[in-house]
């Protein structure tokens, strides 16, 4: 039997005291995915939970041009704040098609964020090899069998795929994380939180010992730009994506004038397409347009037996979601 302590923070630096001071304590928030690491998988040796779930951090607040929002906000209640469904709509659609009702009435922005993969042989203590739980033991993905894994970004040490919906929204918009440790507040962008596996891929993010995510600021999207998030899966709900696509575009006179694009479902990390974007902007809104910024979005690809019908479906995936939020007949 697993045995856990549990303790409630009453405030933000008493939080990341607790973290701090204990290398086997960990945070607590919506829980969705922490108790299963913790109490039913047991691939994360926590033998202290940190409750920061009544921490004052939910909620959203304009700053100017940008909608912050606490690390403690549900998912549901992100999706229903009327500022994201006028301005921010690529995130209430990632949202909404994420997890299931039920989950993203517990889930936090700042639990989604930090989500770790769904890969089974991560999750699976039977499985020895697993890079990721064990560094340096191999990685049982790589020779299989495998699906939901990644084909940007991996490695023969790590195919793990970075599985949140709401991060490819994210990245594509350019958020930005506020986090908090002992050694005080700093900011980073989202593009630059995640780290690529490499040969570390027990290294997840920069986040550093004690360091909480407390609020996330989003840049509104201006009043001209069409947005939009495409999600192919097995089924269609409560599933993850085999490849999604979050685009945000505006278009004048038939010619883009500014283009986001990112992608879920294909990289270790939420994947910013920025070869993408640059084929896209000043170019004709156009399907041929589409599909010349789908073909410079996948390359380099890493491939096992399983995960080859990534690199098309990616590619259609993208030319469905910029046809769609341009507006164009396809
Ligand atoms: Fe572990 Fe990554 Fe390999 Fe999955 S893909 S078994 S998480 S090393």
């Amino acid at each position: 039997m697993t045995t856990v302590g549990y303790v409630r923070a009453h405030d933000v630096d008493e939080a990341i005291a607790l973290v701090t001071a204990d290398p086997a304590a960990a945070y607590l928030a919506g829980g969705t995915t922490q108790l299963d690491l913790v109490l039913k998988d047991g691939v994360v040796e926590a033998r202290r939970l940190v409750d920061i779930g009544r921490l004052p951090l939910s909620g959203t607040e304009l700053v100017g041009d940008t909608l912050r929002i606490g690390a403690l906000t549900s998912m549901a209640d992100l999706a229903e704040d009327p500022v994201v469904a006028q301005r921010l709509p690529v995130v209430r659609e990632a949202l909404l098609q994420g997890a299931s009702p039920q989950l993203r009435n517990m889930a936090t922005i700042g639990g989604n964020l930090l989500q770790r993969t769904r890969c089974r042989y991560f999750r699976d203590r039977s499985v020895s090899t697993c890079n990721k739980r064990t560094p340096g033991s191999g990685c049982g993905a790589v020779h299989g069998p495998a699906r939901m894994h990644a084909i940007l970004g991996a490695t023969e040490h790590c195919i793990a795929l970075h599985a949140s919906d709401l991060c490819v929204a994210l990245v594509a918009l350019d958020a930005i994380l506020h986090l908090q440790g002992p050694g005080g507040q700093r900011t980073v962008p989202l593009t630059e939180f995640y780290l690529l596996p490499g040969d570390r891929p027990d290294i997840e993010n920069v986040l550093e010992d004690g360091e909480l995510i407390t609020h996330v600021d989003v840049p509104l999207l201006p009043n001209d730009t069409r947005s939009g998030y495409l999600k192919v899966r097995d089924r269609a709900s409560y599933e993850f994506a085999l490849v999604s696509a979050a685009a945000a575009l505006s278009v004048d006179n038939g010619v883009i004038t500014s283009a986001r694009l990112a992608l879920g479902g294909v990289g270790t990390i939420p994947w910013r397409a920025r070869e993408s974007e640059d084929v896209l902007r000043a170019a004709p809104a156009t399907v041929a347009t589409f599909r010349t910024a789908a073909e410079s979005a996948i390359h380099d690809v890493f491939t096992v037996p399983g995960t080859e019908f990534k690199v098309e479906l990616a590619r259609r995936t993208i030319v469905a979601i910029l046809t769609s939020t341009a507006g164009v007949q396809s």
